[in-house]
């Protein structure tokens, strides 16, 4: 094994004997599963050579590594990825035609592979791949879910969860690695001894002991020999496993960390089983990496100089209070050397200002679940406590900014306290950080808060993705985009030459045919790919205000039906959104959505003009038809909530137009492509602050001043959309008797114009090519590569590094 094919007919000999060696059957008579495994795993060992040079190098080199600790990573399909950034797609894909086999079909038995759930889970795996295509070594940890987020089905216009079996087939790109398996405690209790030193001795007895088995998956990079780690760690019975838990309930709570990623956790249970996922594969992870350092040097000293820890939001941030114990309790360390070297290590990236998404954990938990580790958060806090009193006498700063308030541990104070590096992910996200959220945290340390706007991988969502679009720019303004995606500006010298417009407006539509194809395929409906695509795609939640699209979509068939003289330039509204399973208002959108389209699609005086679609199961691998083949992106968060959105970049980067609020990065792409080229309406973040303190919005005026505003509201409980008139009032009752959180009938207007505006760009051919040519021309700042590197300079000064 690890051999490597260097042409075409090697190729088909090594894949023809694999078939044969693995299942005993020639190409002919093996399933397709057979060739897409047996294709998958001679690819992975293909790249294990470069994985085995890799970890010689950086040991040679002692180079400092950084370990990126998610909850999520979403990283989609690899096959195509994986051969693309090896360079031997064309060899893989002209052998298997040889032996009569089409490589897409291979493609499209893959699973998206099931580690997360939105925003913050892709952007972790675009880093990954932009890590190791900038020769930089970082790797992943996370954990090994069996079932993914769950797979979306649509029954009778409502969505139906199911479970999502993404290891039905196996996968291909891990390694089990029992020698590097770890043990990790729960509950028990902490017992103190002396030793005969006179130092204090920590033994943690009676405590729930799980083995965790790592699972490795190379991560690619483009045109690079350098090949990092993911590492996956799965829960296994410990062999030592010898508390007084009865048999069976303990392999319920081994197989119960790894069933799901974000356990219900409506029940207690379900709300101990995602603190003990977090610290599961924090510990793990942490334990083999202190291993792994003490394998190569002879002292922990030099942790922090060598091994960087990035932490994506608050779920990984118990591996403060981890790294403490390992050091103190395991290595001796007293503590403020050991807090040196934490801090110094550990960065904290906050993804979001939603009060309701910033973790705390009640006191009792964190101490029954994890008694040393709780001790630990305890004296983290006392001693920040004291040495804040020390130097500022103010109680009300050290009463906001502590750990635990209130019997709660606060994870963001944690994080911000245990580490040097504090990042939001988006200009405005970053300064909503400081003059809001964190605040007094930024009055006491200033100089650790900075902001890393998200990125894309341009590779997976253009280069790979888009290959119509790919071969216009190679054509156009050359290959080096590829390599330095900031080179996409170079097409700003097109953006007015006909022949180029015409080639883009080309490109479009060829991708429009294929998402109408897979529309038609998954959903029975017909789109008119002459009509604008108008898209909104990412996770279903209020403040992402699906509803108002919804609204204004109501707004036109109201209008259309009651006017036969007012009539649109045709358009494609499309959804792709999951909601939580227990998320009761998002799954009414949903249904809502399937409700509209029911009688818009089937109503002959309007499908000609609007169509409504819904496309189940939005994942990596739909995203990747979806936003290529998109004329307009909604991105159209209440100002202020959204904290970057990476959704938008890739529609940005793919030549959409973004219909936008002032919202996360939307800001700084308007920056970039500037207003002619972005459609941006409605209130500010400081509009939607001074309603809010002044107390001035009331969505009752709203409704009884504006008509159709009220027409509109009214059909959520009017029977318009249902027979039963109650089933659509959760969305009137959110609306009407909670005012309007998320300010929807306060932009409606804007919203609705700015809409009207896109039917008179459109209009234009060549001026709507050149928007959206100016908008991948510019979009060469969102690539993750971009973001990554001013992580690795300002953060975890890594060095690059080349293997032969
Ligand atoms: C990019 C992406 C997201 C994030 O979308 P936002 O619009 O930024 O919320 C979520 N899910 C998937 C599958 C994605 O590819």
């Amino acid at each position: 094994m690890g051999y490597k094919f260097k042409d075409k007919e090697e190729f088909k000999e090594e894949f023809k004997t694999r078939i044969i060696a693995k299942y005993g059957r020639s190409i002919e008579q093996s399933h397709i599963t057979e060739k897409y495994m047996v294709l998958g795993t001679m690819i992975r060992d293909y790249a294990a050579m470069n994985w085995k040079a890799s970890k010689e190098e950086i040991a040679k080199k002692n180079e400092k590594q950084m370990y990126y600790f998610s909850m999520e990573f979403l990283v989609g399909r690899l096959l195509t990825n994986n051969l693309m950034n090896l360079g031997i797609y064309d060899i893989v894909k002209d052998g298997l035609n040889d032996l009569g086999i089409d490589i897409n079909e291979l493609e499209e038995m893959e699973s998206d592979a099931g580690l997360g759930n939105g925003g913050l889970g892709r952007l972790a795996a675009c880093f990954l791949d932009s890590l190791a295509s900038l020769g930089y070594a970082g790797h992943g940890n996370c954990i090994r879910y069996e079932y993914g987020l769950f797979k979306q089905k649509i029954v009778d216009g409502k969505q139906v969860e199911v479970p999502d079996q993404w290891l039905k087939l196996g996968n291909v790109w891990e390694v089990r690695k029992p020698k590097h398996a770890v043990n990790v405690k729960f509950y028990g209790s902490v017992e103190m001894e002396m030793d005969i030193y006179g130092k204090a001795k920590i033994n943690h007895v009676g405590a729930q002991i799980i083995r965790a088995v790592p699972y490795d998956m190379e991560v690619v990079g483009h045109n690079t020999n350098l090949t990092n780690t993911l590492r996956l760690w799965s829960a296994e019975p410990a062999e030592d496993a010898s508390n007084s838990q009865e048999f069976g309930e303990y392999i319920r709570d081994v197989i119960a960390i790894n069933q799901n990623v974000y356990p219900d956790d409506s029940t207690e249970a379900g709300r101990y089983l995602r603190l003990k996922q977090q610290y599961f594969f924090v510990s793990a992870g942490l334990t083999a990496l202190i291993k792994a350092h003490l394998r190569v040097y002879d002292t922990l000293d030099n942790f922090a100089e060598k091994n960087a820890i990035q932490l994506n939001d608050t779920h990984p941030v118990l591996a403060i209070p981890e790294l403490m114990r390992i050091l103190m309790d395991d290595y001796l360390y007293e503590w403020d050397d050991a807090f040196r070297i934490v801090q110094e290590a550990v960065a904290y990236t906050n993804h979001t200002v939603l009060s309701e998404a910033l973790e705390k954990w009640p006191v009792n938990m964190v101490r029954t679940l994890l008694p040393r580790i709780y001790m630990i958060i305890e004296e983290i806090d006392r001693r920040y406590c004291y040495d804040l009193n020390y130097k500022y006498y103010r109680s009300d700063l050290i009463n906001s900014t502590r750990i635990i308030i209130d019997g709660q541990v606060h994870m963001a104070n944690l994080a911000i306290i245990g580490s040097h590096s504090v990042n939001g992910v988006a200009a405005l996200h970053t300064h909503i950080l400081i003059n809001d959220v964190f605040k007094n945290q930024y009055a006491i340390g200033p100089q650790k808060f900075n902001n890393k706007t998200n990125g894309i991988t341009h590779r997976r969502w253009l280069v790979y993705s888009n290959p119509q679009l790919k071969a216009l720019l190679d054509k156009t303004i050359g290959e080096s985009y590829i390599e330095h995606p900031q080179d996409l500006e170079k097409l700003m010298n097109y953006v007015d030459d006909v022949q180029v417009q015409e080639e883009f407006l080309q490109v479009k539509l060829e991708r429009k045919k294929i998402l109408a194809a897979y529309i038609k395929e998954v959903t029975g409906i017909e789109v008119d790919v002459n009509s604008i695509f108008d898209v909104q795609a990412k996770r279903l939640h209020a403040y992402k205000r699906q509803l108002l699209n919804v609204m204004h979509i109501i707004y036109l068939y109201q209008k259309m039906k009651e006017d036969p003289n007012f009539r649109i330039f045709p358009r494609t509204f499309i959804f792709a959104a999951k909601a939580a399973p227990a998320y009761t208002f998002a799954k009414k959108v949903i249904q809502l959505i399937h409700a509209i389209a029911e009688r818009v699609n089937n109503d002959p005086d309007i499908s000609q003009y609007m169509k409504v679609v819904f496309i189940p199961n939005y994942g990596v691998s739909i995203a990747e038809i979806l936003m290529n083949a998109a004329d307009v992106s909604e991105q159209i968060s209440t100002a202020g909530k959204e904290a970057s959105g990476t959704g938008n970049m890739k529609f940005m980067m793919n030549g959409a137009i973004t219909l936008g609020t002032l919202d996360g990065a939307n800001v700084e792409i308007v920056d970039r492509v500037g207003y002619d080229n972005a459609l941006i309406f409605g209130l500010k973040v400081e509009d939607v602050e001074t309603m809010k303190r002044a107390n001035s919005y009331n969505v009752w005026d709203y409704y009884n001043h504006i008509p159709h505003l009220k027409k509109i509201v009214d059909s959520f409980i009017d029977g318009t959309w249902s027979d039963n008139k109650d089933e659509f009032k959760i969305i009137y009752d959110e609306l009407m008797f909670k005012n309007d959180e998320y300010f929807l009938l306060a932009d409606f207007d804007a919203y609705q114009a700015t809409q009207a505006r896109i039917r008179e760009h459109y209009k234009d051919r060549h001026h709507w090519a050149r928007m959206c040519l100016v908008n991948i021309a510019k979009s060469g700042y969102f690539s993750s590569d971009r973001t990554i590197e001013e992580y690795a300079r300002d953060i975890w000064h890594l060095n690059k590094i080349t293997v032969k």
